[in-house]
């Protein structure tokens, strides 16, 4: 009889064991994530801000499921299962990678929802403790795994804003960034206790805006747009129905099924002030965000990613 051949997936599905525990700031939980299986973690090139998921249980004390020996066709086998069995995926970011080897850990900040209700992955994160476990899906080295939007090409400066959820990506790109690197970002946040010490080049301004109860995008919103010289725009309002809670337009995928036209043919007339703006956070506040520069203010979408990072009153699909 011949023996089937392990199949290796193209990536890491590994459950991780909950390695050190941070409450860095109050919305903010770091976890360190390890296992010997990260020891085969990689990308090629820079993380930025590289995503992964993850996989915890439903609600506290459920089971985690396992992927022993999973298979091509784990995802839709996984998601035929009771989400009391199988637990919920939810998409976060490479904050840092630490270690090597059998050693290896992914950071990971988590935002401690700060109102409104919690979800799974908020509530797994409030309550990690050494040694819980959870399933990461992430980038193989060697592998193709996507789940990088940073990519400013040519650009001569950047501009990144987001809201909480995307500090541990703008925070990663800006610890990355070249030293000779210009721009700015603008990070909305909970509260003034979240603002945290971060490394960045010199040409590179960080802004941080604490909401303080205030709406969300209502503080980012007008800070971007009074940086790029279009005055103090207020955060006009956006209608419900014009908000796509999948909201995912780059320079290279359109969630609404606009064109997408080759960045590579974007020529430097039709680049802004030699601008590449990278824009994250909840999907309203984003809609905002591009609308203003988009629709109002002429931006080519070529030189900007808007992400919809989550969508308030709207739990994540999984
Ligand atoms: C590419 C990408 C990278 C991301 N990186 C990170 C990251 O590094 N760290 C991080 O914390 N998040 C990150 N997010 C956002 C995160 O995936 C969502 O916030 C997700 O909804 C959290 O799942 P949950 O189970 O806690 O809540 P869900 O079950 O999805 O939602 C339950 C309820 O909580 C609300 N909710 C969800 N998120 C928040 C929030 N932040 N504040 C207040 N209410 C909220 C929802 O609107 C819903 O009402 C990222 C998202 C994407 C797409």
């Amino acid at each position: 009889m011949t023996a089937t051949p392990t199949q290796t997936l193209p990536m890491l599905l590994e459950e991780v064991e909950v390695r050190r525990v941070d409450r860095i700031s109050p919305s903010f939980v770091r976890l360190e994530l390890g296992s010997p299986a990260l020891a085969d973690l990689g990308v090629d090139g820079p993380w930025w801000d590289q995503r992964f998921k993850l996989i915890v249980p439903h609600a506290p004390g459920a089971p985690l499921p396992t992927f022993e020996g999973a298979h091509a066709g784990w995802y839709a086998a996984w998601l035929e299962r009771p989400v009391e069995e199988r637990g919920v995926m939810r998409t976060y970011t490479i904050r840092e990678v630490r270690g090597e080897g059998a050693d290896t850990r992914i950071v990971v900040d988590i935002v401690l929802h700060a109102d409104g209700e919690s979800g799974p992955g908020a509530t797994w994160a409030a309550a990690a403790q050494v040694g819980d476990r959870a399933v990461v899906l992430a980038p193989r080295r060697g592998e193709f795994f996507g789940g990088i939007e940073f990519v400013p090409g040519t650009a001569s400066r950047v501009l990144l804003a987001g809201d909480e959820t995307a500090v541990p990506a703008i925070t990663a790109i800006l610890a990355q960034l070249p030293p000779e690197a210009r721009g700015a970002a603008f990070l909305e946040v909970p509260v003034t206790g979240d603002i945290l010490s971060v490394v960045h080049p010199e040409g590179v301004q960080v802004v941080w805006l604490p909401r303080e109860g205030a709406p969300y995008g209502s503080r980012l919103h007008p800070a971007v747009l009074e940086h790029l010289g279009l005055g103090a725009d207020p955060q006009g309002a956006v209608a419900e129905d014009e908000v796509d809670p999948d909201l995912w337009e780059t320079p290279t995928y359109s969630s609404s099924g606009e064109a997408v036209l080759d960045p590579a043919a974007l020529g430097e007339a039709d680049v802004r002030d030699g601008l590449y703006l990278w824009i994250a956070g909840e999907a309203r506040a984003v809609t905002g965000l591009r609308r203003a520069l988009v629709k109002d203010h002429g931006f080519d979408r070529r030189q900007v990613a808007f992400m919809g990072y989550w969508r308030l009153g709207v739990a994540m699909k999984s």
